[in-house]
């Protein structure tokens, strides 16, 4: 399993789809890409990432700011509606989570009694919905993040992007490995630094309990209170 992400100067697919396929060896039955422009635009199929591709054709979505995701399934079936990236009811967020959310049932249970329609049989699909529920109440896209994983129990690595704030990605890690990489053409992000190698070596590490922000230009990391969290850039000098 593993998360990409990224914020370029250029349509970002085709490097969204590089930097997953360098995720590959960890194991996956799935594979999703979203990018979002005046809409979300989402891809996602059973299966290797050639076959997925061949078929559907991930790299061929609109939009400089993307999310990808390769799926181990913990919770529901490899499927096509399990996939990832899971959206909100409305279709104006969407999510990458790599992990487990240990009290999803409980959440689901009161997100559906507020009306919420739910497509997968995934954990997951309750970090859209808690985005969506927050956005509502008028908060930013960082806030709603910030209110979401206060409410998650478990380990998650996150990556969300949202047409309410087009030019961002932003999410959090708890338990389960999330990186960014710096440069002056945009900024990524992964679960894993082989991912993004081939465009920066330029790396930050995150810890447990860390909500980042991402745009082209800036790289944002805060703790559970938003409060910013100085860190260093580490200069890798291995190959991938
Ligand atoms: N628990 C999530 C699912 O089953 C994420 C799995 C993963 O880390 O790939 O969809």
């Amino acid at each position: 399993c593993g998360i990409v992400g990224c914020i370029l100067d250029k349509t970002a697919a085709p490097t969204i789809l590089k930097s997953i396929r360098k995720l590959e060896y960890r194991g996956y039955d799935s594979v999703g890409i979203a990018t979002v422009t005046d809409t979300i635009n989402l891809k996602k199929g059973i299966g290797k990432i050639d076959e997925v591709d061949d078929e559907i054709h991930l790299d061929d979505i609109d939009g400089k700011v993307g999310i990808a995701h390769v799926r181990w399934a913990t919770h529901g079936n490899p499927t096509e509606d399990n996939a990832h990236p899971h959206n909100d009811c409305n279709n104006k967020i969407s999510v990458v989570h790599n992990g487990i959310i240990e009290n999803y049932k409980q959440l689901k249970d009161e997100l559906i009694s507020e009306g919420h329609m739910f497509k997968s049989e995934t954990d997951t699909e309750v970090i859209p919905h808690l985005l969506e529920k927050y956005l509502d109440e008028g908060k930013s896209f960082l806030e709603a993040m910030q209110s979401t994983v206060k409410r998650l129990k478990g380990s998650y690595s996150i990556a969300a992007i949202s047409t309410e704030e087009p030019d961002k990605i932003v999410g959090a890690r708890n338990e389960s490995p999330l990186i960014i990489g710096v440069s002056d053409h945009g900024n990524y992000l992964a679960s894993d630094v082989p991912a993004i190698l081939n465009e920066t070596n330029q790396i930050i590490y995150l810890e447990d309990k860390e909500i980042i922000q991402l745009t082209k230009d800036k790289v944002e990391v805060m703790d559970y209170e938003l409060n910013i969290v100085p860190k260093e850039i580490t200069t890798i000098t291995w190959d991938s």
